[in-house]
């Protein structure tokens, strides 16, 4: 086991082309990090520099206290479980999972005590005769976590490993590798586009951006906190709704987005202050909308009802903002109706429309 950090890591490909910006990530022995961004933010990149399959152009990387910068991908002690498995067709279950310790020469009662364990943690026992084509997507993604554990390595790196499975087989594989991180407790660095699978595997999460860190949190932190629009709107779902308008003060703060009024509560961040008259944006959950029962809610068209069986996603405008919102499936109403809403505004965010950080 090791903790992982890259000190102050930039890696410029060409000129200007940045696949990560002077990163600094502290990841302690044992903990369960997952790398979270839209296509192209950086994330196989930073794993990448990790496991030593790229160089970076500046900074340094340690695995355990030691700068591996200069230490070839197969002296790290990692192991990298890819989205492209690739197990080979014409071996076993049993020597697919055997075959790296038997490149390393280790002798055949060790490796034989080490399939046993791994077949067991992943629930593979009875198919060690079998060969990939005789298993599922599931069993075969075990099979190559077993590859990787047989290794005993410090750290687990993964680079979207379920993205090639069905949803349904996504949502196992994914309490499979929290399981497993369970029982093993080693230091585990995942990457995913995927906020839902960040949101249920991680300790804590990196949310990444344009090659640049946005924020490192926990989940719950990263929910409730987010430092801007970007982390704001990436995690959750359906996304935090964010209305754009003239911020005014009377005897409260109120939002025009130029179709209606909204008065915002007492008790608002000081912050707010420095933007009376100008515009900002204000963001809040679907589930911090419900509608209202007085007629001093926000007035709101509703365009589209979607039900989802244990709730009904509203997709509702004032005239010129987009508002979902999630509410009890046994509420009542109609596509094209005007309802009522109140907002929580203990749970709205602030942010500043041009640099998009939260005021
Ligand atoms: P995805 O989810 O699509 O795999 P990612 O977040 O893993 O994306 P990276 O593959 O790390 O993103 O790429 C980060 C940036 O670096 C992208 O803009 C990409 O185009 C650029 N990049 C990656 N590899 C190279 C390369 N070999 N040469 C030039 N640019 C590269």
């Amino acid at each position: 086991m090791a903790q992982v950090a890259l000190k102050n890591i930039s890696k410029e490909f060409e000129k200007g082309v940045f696949g990560i910006k002077d990163a600094n990530i502290d990841i302690a022995d044992g903990e369960f990090v997952v790398l979270v961004g839209p296509s192209g933010c950086g994330k196989s990149t930073t794993l990448r520099i990790i496991a030593g399959l790229e160089e970076a152009s500046e900074g340094e990387v340690f695995i355990g206290n030691k700068m591996v910068n200069d230490v070839p991908p197969k002296d790290r002690d990692i192991a990298m479980v890819f989205q492209n498995y690739a197990l080979y067709p014409h071996m076993n279950v049993y020597q697919n999972i055997s075959f790296g310790l038997k490149l390393r020469k280790y002798d055949s009662k060790e490796i034989a005590a080490r399939v046993k364990n791994a077949a067991e943690i992943l629930d593979l026992t009875n198919l060690l005769e079998r060969k990939p084509k005789a298993l599922s997507g599931g069993q075969r993604q075990r099979v190559a976590l077993g590859r990787s554990i047989v290794r005993q390595p410090s750290v687990f790196l993964f680079d979207e490993p379920l993205s090639n499975l069905d949803a349904k087989l996504r949502v196992q594989m994914r309490t499979e590798i929290s399981k497993l991180h369970n029982r093993l407790k080693t230091t585990m660095i995942y990457v995913t586009h995927d906020q839902v699978e960040a949101m249920t595997l991680g300790d804590r999460i990196i949310v990444m951006k344009d090659s640049i860190i946005q924020q490192t949190d926990t989940p719950m932190n990263l929910y409730n906190n987010p430092v801007n629009k970007f982390v704001a709107g990436f995690i959750g779902s359906p996304s935090m709704n964010f209305i754009k308008g003239t911020l005014r003060k009377r005897d409260v703060y109120t939002l025009d987005d130029g179709s209606v009024v909204i008065k915002l509560q007492n008790g608002m961040p000081d912050s707010l202050s420095s933007f009376v008259d100008k515009e900002i944006i204000m963001g809040i959950r679907p589930e911090d909308i419900t509608l209202s029962d007085s007629n001093n809610g926000i007035p709101l068209t509703i365009e589209v009802s979607e039900m989802m069986g244990n709730e009904i996603y509203l997709y509702m405008t004032t005239g010129s903002s987009s508002i979902v919102s999630r509410v009890p499936p046994d509420v009542e109403v109609e596509e094209g109706g005007n309802v009522m809403v109140d907002f929580n505004f203990s749970k709205a965010h602030f942010f500043n429309p041009v640099t998009e950080e939260k005021i």
